[in-house]
């Protein structure tokens, strides 16, 4: 099956996402997670991508689509993969359907988690994300309080704030997602594979809406 995920920042696309990967036993593709892993290891790739991404602005659709193209053919991906920040605007989703054309696939359902603006700026401002990429739990200050201080409850390593998790790059984050990224709902709508979910409630309740919408 090869889904994407897509919605706002701190809609919850890492977090279903790998609620999703556990049950389908496919890999998540995190554009955001590589770029992150790319910055951490100091690569040409990770610099350029640093600018960016602490402005809060989108790392231009060549680097992007260079990457996931890469990925894409690597040989976890032939039973399918659950896309987590990508396609961010109308050029990468055209790009992704070059790419899936060339390998002869197709994408199964296009998951759009709804929150609105409010909601986000407060989750994500107070957002506490795990160092450790292989877990990527995350916690909140208040609504999610981890049990021992800047601890993960899941794996124990330390928790961080992301350096765009601040507010004034939480903004422009939410305002490139309305003007560059939700076109693509339009987009897949056309082709009727938009599968719409109410993000705002519980994990699990968000889980549960979405494997009604896949029916898996
Ligand atoms: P995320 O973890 O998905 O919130 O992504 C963090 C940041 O990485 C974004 O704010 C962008 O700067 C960059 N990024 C991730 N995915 C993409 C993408 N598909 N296109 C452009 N920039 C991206």
């Amino acid at each position: 099956m090869n889904i994407i995920l897509i919605g706002p920042p701190g809609a919850g696309k890492g977090t279903q996402a790998k609620r999703m990967i556990d049950r389908l036993g496919v890999p998540q593709i995190s554009t955001g997670d590589m770029f992150r892993a790319a910055v951490k290891e100091g690569t040409p790739m990770g610099l350029k991508a640093k600018e960016y991404m602490d402005k809060g602005a989108l790392v231009p659709d060549e680097v992007v689509i260079g990457v996931v193209d890469e990925r894409l053919k690597k040989d976890d991906c032939k039973k399918g993969y659950v896309l987590d920040g990508f396609p961010r605007s109308l050029d990468q989703a055209k790009a992704l359907d070059e790419m899936l054309a060339k390998s002869g696939s197709k994408l199964d359902h296009v998951v759009v988690i709804d929150v609105p603006d409010d909601f986000l700026v407060s989750r994500l401002t107070g957002r506490l994300t795990c160092k450790n990429s292989a877990c990527g739990n995350m916690h909140h200050i208040e609504t999610y309080k981890p049990k021992v201080a800047g601890k993960c409850d899941k794996c124990g390593s330390d928790l961080y704030t992301r350096d765009d998790d601040k507010e004034e790059t939480i903004r422009q984050r939410l305002t490139n997602y309305h003007k560059q990224t939700s076109p693509l709902i339009d987009y897949y709508g056309a082709k009727g594979i938009v599968r719409k979910v109410d993000g705002t409630g519980t994990m699990q309740q968000v889980e549960a809406a979405i494997t009604q919408a896949i029916g898996a």
